[in-house]
């Protein structure tokens, strides 16, 4: 799974799963582009890379900006005159019951998740198509799998993050770039924090490996799917959830 020479961007790197994923593929030889609405969360994770001894560089972009995520694509090339490898993460939450949830709230989920992956990928594509490599893998959730009230803005943008996995894997199979995604389950980051113990502990019965999985559970996962190892894999859903969804 050694990705030296590879280039990778990982969207909302500056912290919680993201960050974890920016620093593994670093740690398995990748120059990483780490890229925020944060700069000085994404700076310090591209100073976490630098001290590991690979080139690295900190991006503010808002996912959401279809001009901003083309810039983003091309100063990554302009720098390491390669783009191998994009992880679609960030992502928001804005919970609610479907009656009263604003349309705002919904709008707002579906733009960061889901359009936002839409952006990075059209902007990176361009480059990978050119190179004949490509990885492309998609921050999912299990609620995107299996539903969830009070989330309906989430567990839609993640089930579209999903067709839209497949839909780039067919499109561009052809050229060597193979698009996946994982759907992690509950992990813990500032996202779950909020979650009182006892709600943390009702979700804890539903997984069967008995606990909430960790940023790492996730970044193994996408550290494979962004490999040469996966290379005979496109347009699939790795659940990376303790066994909830099966
Ligand atoms: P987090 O809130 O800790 O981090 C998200 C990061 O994304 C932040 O650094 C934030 O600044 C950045 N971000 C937000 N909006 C952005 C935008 N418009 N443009 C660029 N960056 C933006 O969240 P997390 O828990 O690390 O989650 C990361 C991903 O994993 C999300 O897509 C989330 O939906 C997914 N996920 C999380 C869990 C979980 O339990 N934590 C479970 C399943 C899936």
């Amino acid at each position: 799974m050694q990705l030296t020479g590879k280039v990778a961007i990982i969207t909302g790197a500056g912290q919680g799963i993201g960050k974890s994923i920016a620093l593994k593929l670093a740690s398995y030889g990748a120059d990483i582009a780490a890229v925020d609405v944060n700069l000085e969360r994404a700076q310090a994770v591209a100073n976490e890379a630098k001290a590991m001894g690979r080139r690295a560089m900190a991006l503010k972009a808002d996912v959401v900006s279809a001009k901003e995520t083309e810039e983003m694509a091309e100063k990554v090339f302009k720098e390491f005159e390669a783009l191998h490898i994009l992880v679609n993460n960030a992502g928001i939450t804005r919970d609610g019951l479907i009656l009263r949830m604003k349309e705002e709230d919904w709008d707002a989920v579906l733009n960061v998740n889901l359009k936002g992956a839409f952006n990075c990928t059209k902007a990176c594509l361009k480059y990978m198509t050119k190179q004949r490599w490509g990885r492309i893998v998609n921050i999912a959730s299990v609620v995107g799998v299996l539903g969830n009230a009070g989330q309906a803005n989430y567990a839609a943008s993640k089930a579209g993050l999903i067709g839209l996995t497949k839909s780039v894997a067919r499109e561009f199979a052809s050229r060597n770039v193979t698009c996946n995604a994982v759907a992690p389950g509950y992990i813990e980051t500032a996202m779950t924090e909020s979650l009182d113990d006892k709600v943390k502990q009702e979700i804890i019965t539903k997984v069967p490996l008995g606990r909430l999985g960790g940023p790492n559970d996730v970044a193994m996962g996408v550290l494979f799917l962004s490999s040469n190892a996966s290379s005979y894999i496109t347009g699939q859903v790795l659940s990376i959830d303790g066994g909830m969804a099966m």
